[in-house]
């Protein structure tokens, strides 16, 4: 597999595929093609070439249907699951809750599942409650089951943490939702990349994520909510594409995907993450989950050997590990590797509150992909007995 990446060099360990995937070839060809060879405009052109076009970006959006479970009028295209969350906080949240309505988020959520839930809480009067942690780092499902009161009607929690790998249980949390009447959106960023998901199985309400941590390019990425939902929201962003008929007297939209696909989209994005689509299931997903949970348990168990380190997250986690060495800052540990062709991530990993619960200000984090095998793991701990090693 690691052959389908060229811009990957042979001795160099890219281990940060949480952050943003590498680019298989099939991928760049079909960037390329769609470029080069049949690009033109969608949904307008009567010519055959916007036909086919057109055809092409419809067949995408089946295909994202099929990949998650959903149907194909369900399916959004947005620039990533940060576009995916603001549109659900603005469109459903902004016109569904109403203040003192309460929103149920986690610890351990990324930045851009939290703040959108800010920014409308705080514009509506609505309230904000956190889910706390497990004492293995997974979001407490127990605890949630004690807070859910019917004042709650949103709940949005990650499927995978981007900074400890922990799954979800995304279906247990959906019932604990749907039993106080709230809806739930699972920000699947870092799961869709690393194993199925299905939202009917899962019976969630939303579920969102980006193309470019899937294999596939920037700018694209999904929402997926149900149609239902999706039929009742108002607009997102007004302009050409949304709309049935405009008038100074007033304007009426089209329908679900095309209301919240204004302007001209990012078509060639979603000719990429077809091809990127085609490219996991062609591996399967079963199979990346498999690998990536091995080199996970393989680095885990590497790293506690080393008496400096100190990890995070659970031993069954989803192809990421973060972990600290004692005394070194995160990027100075980064700094180290990457002299050794190691690429790791250190910061915050936008968790700010998850770096607060952890009581760290910063962790270092490895994340595998498909590319990935034990001698990136080798690579990885090479290079922090170097760490200890400089700083003794
Ligand atoms: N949620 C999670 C769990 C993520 O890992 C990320 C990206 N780091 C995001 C949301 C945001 O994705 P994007 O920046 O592609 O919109």
């Amino acid at each position: 597999m690691l052959a389908d990446f060229p811009a990957i060099p042979a001795g160099w360990a890219y281990l940060d595929t949480a952050a943003t995937s590498q680019k298989p070839q099939p991928v760049i060809d079909a960037i390329t093609r769609g470029y080069a060879e049949t690009y033109a405009t969608v949904h307008r052109g009567v010519y055959q070439r916007s036909a086919d076009m057109t055809l092409a970006y419809e067949a995408a959006r089946r295909r994202v249907a099929e990949f998650i479970g959903g149907q194909e009028r369900e399916i959004v295209f947005v620039r990533g699951a940060t576009e995916a969350i603001n549109l659900v906080a603005a469109s459903w949240a902004g016109t569904q809750l109403k203040a003192g309505d309460r929103i149920l988020l986690s610890t351990l959520e990324h930045h851009s599942n939290i703040v959108p839930w800010q920014m409308i809480a705080e514009k509506i009067g609505a309230h904000i409650d956190v889910v706390p942690l497990t004492v293995d780092h997974r979001i407490d499902l127990d605890a949630m089951a004690a807070m859910l009161t019917p004042q709650h009607k949103l709940v949005a929690l990650a499927h995978v943490s981007n900074v400890l790998g922990s799954v979800l249980d995304a279906r247990r949390a959906a019932a604990l939702a749907h039993s106080v009447g709230a809806k739930i959106l699972i920000d699947g960023c870092q799961a869709v990349p690393r194993m199925p998901v299905d939202v009917a199985h899962l019976d969630c309400d939303f579920y969102v994520f980006s193309g470019h941590k899937l294999y596939g390019p920037t700018g694209i990425g999904v929402l997926w909510g149900r149609y239902e939902l999706l039929d009742a929201m108002p607009p997102y962003q007004g302009g050409g594409s949304m709309i049935d008929r405009v008038s100074f007297a007033g304007t009426t939209y089209a329908p679900p995907p095309g209301r919240f696909e204004a302007g001209t989209p990012h078509i060639v994005g979603v000719v990429g993450l077809h091809a990127a689509i085609d490219y996991v299931q062609s591996i399967g997903l079963g199979r990346i989950e498999r690998h990536e949970t091995a080199l996970v348990r393989q680095a885990r168990e590497a790293l506690s050997r080393l008496n400096s380190v100190r990890l995070f997250g659970p031993d069954d986690a989803a192809g990421i590990v973060s972990f600290s060495v004692e005394g070194v800052h995160p990027h100075d540990v980064a700094t180290i590797l990457d002299e050794g062709n190691v690429a790791i991530r250190a910061g915050h990993h936008c968790a700010q509150p998850l770096m607060d619960a952890l009581g760290v200000p910063a962790t270092a984090r490895a994340s595998f992909g498909v590319y990935n095998n034990a001698s990136d793991i080798d690579g990885l701990i090479t290079g922090i007995q170097r760490v200890t090693r400089i700083f003794g």
